[in-house]
Order: C-alpha cells, then sequence, then structure tokens
C-alpha cells in the first residue's frame, strides 16, 4: 500500500528498540527519510544501518537524552526540518500509589507529558507554515483502562492526552494532524521484563508467565513492534487527512467493550 508519504521527513523519538523502533522501520518502507533518537548510541547506530541498508532511504542518528532539555536541543539541531513527528520515550516504573512523591511526579511528568508537548512545539510550526504535519504520540492503553501499578504513567499520560484533545482540532485547519496510538501488550523489553517480574513474584517461569499474557488477549498472543509499525505508518500517512485528536488503541481487543 503506498501511503503517499515518500520523501516526507520524520523524527521518531526513543527509536533504537522496541516500539520506537517498529515505527521507524515501517516509515522507512514507506520511503520516508528518518532522524532516530535513543540514549545508548551503539543499539541506535545499529538500528539506523539496519535501515539505511534494508529501505535505502537517509537516516541521521542522535544519541541524546529527549526527556532532557539538552537531550531535545540536540535531537532538534540535527533534526531540522521535520513533516512527521512520532512521540516516545521510556515508560515510568511500576508501584504503589502511596511510594510516589513530588519528584517521582515531575520526573514522569517530564518525561511522557512535558517532552511531546515540547517537541510538538517546537516542530509544529514549521508544518503549519507548509500546510502539511502528522503527528503520533505513543502513549498506552491505560489512558483507557488503568493499569494500576503504573499510576505515574496513567497520570502524565492522561496530562497528555488532554493537551493533544485540545491542540489537535487547533492546528488542523493547516493541515497538521495529531492523534495517539495506545498499545496494549506488545512483544519488546519492556514488556519481557514485566513479564518475568510477574513470573517472580507468582513463582512460575518466564514461559508460563508469557503463556497466560498471550492467552489473556483474543488474537491468542500480544502484538509485535512490526503491528505497532504499520498502524503509526497509517496514521502518519495522507490517508489520516479527517482522523483529528483520536486515541488509537491497538491492544488486540483485549480492552472489553462494545465500542
Ligand atoms: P523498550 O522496548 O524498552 O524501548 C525503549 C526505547 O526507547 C529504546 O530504544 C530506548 O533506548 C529508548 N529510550 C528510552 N528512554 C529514552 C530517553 N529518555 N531518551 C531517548 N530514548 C529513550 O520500550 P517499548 O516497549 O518500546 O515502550 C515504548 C513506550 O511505550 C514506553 O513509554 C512504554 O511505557 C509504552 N508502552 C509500551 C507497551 C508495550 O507493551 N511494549 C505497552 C504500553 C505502553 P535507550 O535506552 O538507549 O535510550
Amino acid at each position: 500500500m503506498d501511503l503517499g508519504i515518500a520523501g516526507k521527513r520524520a523524527l521518531v523519538c526513543a527509536s533504537s528498540k522496541g516500539l520506537g523502533r517498529g515505527c521507524a522501520l515501517a516509515l522507512a518502507d514507506a520511503g520516508v527519510e528518518l532522524v532516530l533518537n535513543a540514549r545508548g548510541a551503539e543499539a541506535l547506530e545499529a538500528t539506523a544501518q539496519e535501515i539505511r541498508d534494508t529501505y535505502g532511504v537517509p537516516v541521521t542518528a542522535v544519541a541524546a537524552d529527549i526527556t532532557s532539555e539538552e537531550g531535545r536541543a540536540q535531537v532538534l539541531e540535527q533534526a531540522g526540518q521535520i513533516d512527521i513527528l512520532v512521540n516516545n520515550a521510556g515508560g515510568p516504573p511500576p508501584g504503589f500509589w502511596s511510594d510516589w512523591d513530588r519528584a517521582d511526579f515531575i520526573k514522569a511528568l517530564d518525561s511522557n507529558m512535558l517532552t511531546p508537548i515540547a517537541l510538538m512545539k517546537a516542530l509544529l510550526p514549521g508544518m503549519i507554515d507548509r500546510g502539511w504535519g502528522r503527528v503520533v504520540n505513543i502513549t498506552s492503553a491505560s489512558v483507557k483502562s488503568p493499569i494500576s501499578q503504573l499510576g505515574l504513567s496513567n497520570s502524565a499520560r492522561a496530562g497528555l492526552t488532554g493537551y493533544v484533545a485540545g491542540t489537535s482540532r487547533q492546528v488542523a485547519k493547516h493541515g497538521v494532524i495529531i492523534n495517539n496510538l495506545l498499545p496494549g501488550s506488545h512483544d519488546t523489553d519492556r514488556i519481557r521484563t514485566m513479564i518475568q517480574q510477574t513470573a517472580d513474584r507468582t513463582g512460575t517461569s518466564y514461559e508460563e508467565a508469557a503463556k497466560e499474557r498471550d492467552e489473556a488477549c483474543p488474537t491468542g498472543r500480544i502484538g509485535t513492534a512490526e503491528d505497532f509499525g504499520a498502524t503509526c505508518a497509517f496514521m502518519c500517512s495522507q490517508y489520516v487527512a479527517f482522523m483529528v485528536g483520536q486515541n488509537i488503541l491497538l491492544d488486540g481487543g483485549s480492552f472489553n467493550s462494545t465500542f
């Protein structure tokens, strides 16, 4: 399927591994030029080179912490003109409601709310001037259905969702489309760590805990980074010109509701 975005230039944050990497690969497959980012330079360069070799698109790799002001400045300086922004960063740690103090909330808000907002503030003006842009914010299924132990994530992502709800409607008339993509369980390092924690807590094996997670999903398996990337690339395509401020849940039907 031709997504109609070949030759566009995308910044995909936190993209050396996992869901961000899945988005980067799918965009490269659509002919999009990429700016990739992660903190660890080695894995980032490996992903960048794999994409250059496989898809033949130009890739700039910027090793920096996207949640810090200096990191964002570094990424934005090397990114230049960007048509497509995929916002992503690591998620906050799990815990219990009484564990978290102000500093924990500020850190979570910085990473998962204020960082994507800062990047949108920096890049939306250029998109508006050129009359075309796409933004996909990777949030979480926890926005729709809370995951109790991820209270920091539930809170920060709800804040971003509120910001996007209003902002997306202010920029849509300029051809700039902002939506959120909400992952349910997908097979990445982060989810593998969580499966291992469940196995340790319940005294079962990793395989048993992974099987239970697969079986809890109507598809009989959790998602892959490829599933996620394909949906993200579609949300960055020419075909979403009339989809504004939506929260697209990609969870294999795990959230049980009629609509
Ligand atoms: P992952 O497999 O752990 O990959 C995270 C990627 O982000 C890596 O490339 C990592 O590289 C990079 N990264 C992390 N912190 C960064 C930072 N401060 N600056 C720049 N790059 C950073 O995680 P994932 O499963 O893809 O999850 C991505 C996001 O989706 C997270 O916010 C997570 O909470 C959310 N989510 C995931 C799932 C799931 O099932 N996988 C479900 C719901 C929500 P470096 O470590 O080298 O920086």
